[in-house]
């Protein structure tokens, strides 16, 4: 398993062709929904259980999560903001008009590599890196760009690899092989 972020920015994006080509195979993969998520649930378990966050904090480095009204009601009450002078002082509107999002990065509330409002952090942050939900696969534009971000997603998509498509890849190899005499 890569955990040094240098080496995993480095490696996904020479991985980067690779990358989006699985993302086809995935789509087009005969797989039920539900069991590539047991998949992809499984490896998520195993690599999280080995990654430290507190170490990492890339995600409130590099990310921008999208904030609803509900995050920054209750960040405003956390931070004793008025909801106003929290938006001037720390948001922008999304690019997309889907809510704010962090004026700058890393996120101003990471201090030493910790979240300093991780009781009332907005559910984009609660739930990244996404990958423990249902339905990966309506998710692998997300999964291919943050392979260079989150170490738990850089692994979890080359356990995935290794699991079905290289194996995948052999079979068929062998399948002409034989066909073929
Ligand atoms: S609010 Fe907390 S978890 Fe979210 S980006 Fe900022 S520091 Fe990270
Ligand atoms: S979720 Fe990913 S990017 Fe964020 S701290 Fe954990 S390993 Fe790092």
């Amino acid at each position: 398993m890569e955990i040094d972020l240098k080496k995993i920015r480095m490696l996904s994006k020479k991985k980067w062709d690779e990358n989006w080509k699985f993302r086809s195979f995935l789509k087009g993969y005969d797989i039920t929904i539900e069991e590539l998520d047991a998949i992809v649930h499984k490896f998520y378990e195993q690599v999280s259980s080995e990654i430290d966050c507190t170490v990492c904090a890339n995600c409130c480095k590099q990310v921008t999560p999208v904030l609803d009204q509900e995050d920054i009601e209750r960040l405003s009450d956390s931070t004793g903001i008025s909801i106003s002078q929290f938006k001037k002082q720390y948001l922008v509107e999304d690019e997309d008009g889907e809510g704010f999002t962090f004026n700058r990065r890393p996120c101003p509330f990471l201090k030493n590599n910790l979240c300093t409002q991780y009781y009332c952090r907005p559910k984009a942050c609660e739930s990244f890196p996404h990958i423990h939900k249902p339905e990966f696969v309506f998710r692998l534009i997300n999964v291919v760009e943050n392979c260079s971000i989150c170490p738990i997603v850089f692994n979890v998509y080359e356990y995935l690899k290794g699991e079905i498509w290289h194996h995948d890849d052999l079979e068929t190899l062998v399948f002409i092989l034989d066909k073929n005499g």
